[in-house]
């Protein structure tokens, strides 16, 4: 292997989940697909108009804060990041510089530098010569986050930025959903052979998925140790990430970066953070995050960590699994586990449908099917025969849908007792085969006695029978 150490840090943009933009009332609506629909004087920067911070998008940037770990700015303030682009009506961006709103803290032991928030920008669209764009997206409120450089794989890269998604869906700030560009992806990559001294770093920009984030740092750190290697020296440079051939290019050079001219935006107050929110109250109003959520199911339930892992990925389907399960044993949960990530997501799956509060089936519903599976009153046959039905109607009556459907298991022992003799009787020549000595023709008689009784009859108790009657 090599003896290089690779160090990374992450740059991620995230839109954050509020009613309006960050500097007026416009709608703030990531699935509006009509250009231009959510715009006003403000977004568009018209002469003379004025904006005015949206309190609700400061909060959303504090609550992260506080389910990171971090520090609360006391003071902070917005200042103008100066350039021009079609995109960025004002001719200046309005973000955070010195004092941002939030400082330090950490995910999954990775350090934090900052979060501070800023606005979107408007999406350009070049089609054929033409440039076309659409402000429905500009200054939408949007938070930075900044790790330090202490990140050293590709792997820890995306184990951070999955948590981070994680998180800010838990805590309500963002939807975070990659593909819709509402977390976008940012890598500082070097390496070195010095474990006091970093290499020269590359930035790779345009990532939107996990995967990119894996390639583009794989793709990058082979190539940074083959030009260096081969005697050469990595470029200070921004570099892009082209998902199709699943290589970086070349973007602009270092010596050409902007100079922004930050300065503080004289339209906006300076906020004093502890006199416009309660800090404390905002801590402590902090759902279960994901950490706690992971370790509780580990420990209270005794979930494997696979089931662990994709339950809790899900807010919704962990909510979900938390509802079913409340007041029951590990058992209990363990089963509700199993139904749920190996029946219900697979049949979800099948049908190309997302995890969804439309898409899953109604918490009663399903309490009822792993409760009556518990008792043996339903085999696991028939309970995977109702869960499609449980997935097609929300208010299914579980319990009354078995019944019509002679699913519920017979349990009754003469019953079951008075097919075994039949089976037997009907079996002579498998009988004297079986006390022969083949002991294969046991799961025969199941079988049978199963058929008889049009799958309604427990397996259990049927094998169970079926020992004492061929004892003798
Ligand atoms: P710049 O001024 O070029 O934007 P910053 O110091 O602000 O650089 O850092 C931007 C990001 O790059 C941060 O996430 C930081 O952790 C990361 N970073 C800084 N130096 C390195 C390095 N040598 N290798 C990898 N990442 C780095
Ligand atoms: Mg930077
Ligand atoms: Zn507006």
């Amino acid at each position: 292997m090599s003896d290089y150490i690779t160090t990374i840090g992450l740059e991620i943009h995230a839109e954050l989940h509020t009613n309006s933009k960050m500097w007026c009332g416009c709608k703030n609506d990531p699935y509006e697909k009509r250009p231009n629909q959510n715009i006003c004087e403000v977004c568009m920067a018209h002469p003379g108009t004025l904006p005015v911070a949206n309190k609700e998008a400061i909060k959303k940037v504090i609550t992260v804060g506080t389910a990171v770990g971090a520090n609360i700015a006391d003071f902070t303030e917005f200042d103008r990041k100066n350039y021009f682009y079609p995109d960025i009506p004002k001719g200046y961006q309005l973000s955070q510089y010195k004092f941002p709103i939030v400082s330090g803290g950490s995910i999954n032991g990775v350090e934090l530098t900052r979060i501070h928030l800023e606005e979107d920008t408007a999406k350009s669209s070049h089609i054929g010569g033409t440039t076309l764009v659409d402000y429905n997206r500009a200054g939408v409120p949007l938070m930075e986050l900044v790790t330090e450089p202490v990140i050293h794989s590709a792997e820890q890269s995306v184990a951070f930025a999955r948590e981070l998604q994680r998180i800010l869906r838990y805590v309500g700030a963002s939807e975070a959903n990659m593909e819709m560009g509402q977390m976008r992806i940012e890598a500082n990559i070097s390496v070195s052979k010095d474990p006091n001294k970093f290499g020269t770093k590359v930035e790779v920009k345009n990532i939107n998925s996990f995967a990119s984030v894996f390639g583009a740092i794989n793709y990058e750190v082979a190539r940074h140790i083959a030009l260096i290697d081969e005697g050469g020296a990595v470029v200070q440079e921004t570099r892009g990430w082209d998902d199709a051939k699943q290589s970086t290019f070349s973007q602009r050079k270092k010596e050409n970066a902007h100079d922004y001219r930050y300065f503080p935006d004289p339209d906006l107050p300076k906020l004093y953070l502890s006199k416009l929110f309660n800090i404390d109250e905002i801590k402590n109003s902090l759902p279960e995050l994901p950490v706690a959520k992971r370790a509780r199911f580990t420990n209270v339930f005794g979930l494997k960590d696979d089931s662990v892992e994709i339950l809790t990925d899900s807010l919704l389907l962990s909510s979900f699994f938390d509802t079913v399960v409340e007041g029951k044993d590990a058992n209990f949960a363990q089963l509700s586990a199993n139904y749920l990530i190996s029946d219900i997501l697979g049949l979800l799956k099948k049908e190309g449908l997302e995890i969804g509060d439309d898409t899953l089936p109604g918490t009663t519903s399903f309490k009822t099917l792993i409760e009556m599976v518990v008792s043996g009153e339903l085999s696991s046959r028939g309970a995977k025969d109702l869960l499609p039905k449980l997935l097609a109607d929300k208010k299914l009556d579980t319990r009354a849908t078995a019944e019509l459907l002679g699913m519920i298991q017979k349990n009754d022992p003469e019953l079951l007792k008075s097919i075994v003799s039949e089976v037997l009787e009907d079996n002579p020549k498998q009988v004297a085969d079986y006390r022969a000595g083949q002991e294969s023709m046991f799961m025969y008689f199941v079988g049978q006695c199963m058929k008889k009784s049009k799958g309604a009859g427990n397996p259990g108790l049927f094998q169970e029978i079926l020992k004492e009657a061929l004892k003798n």
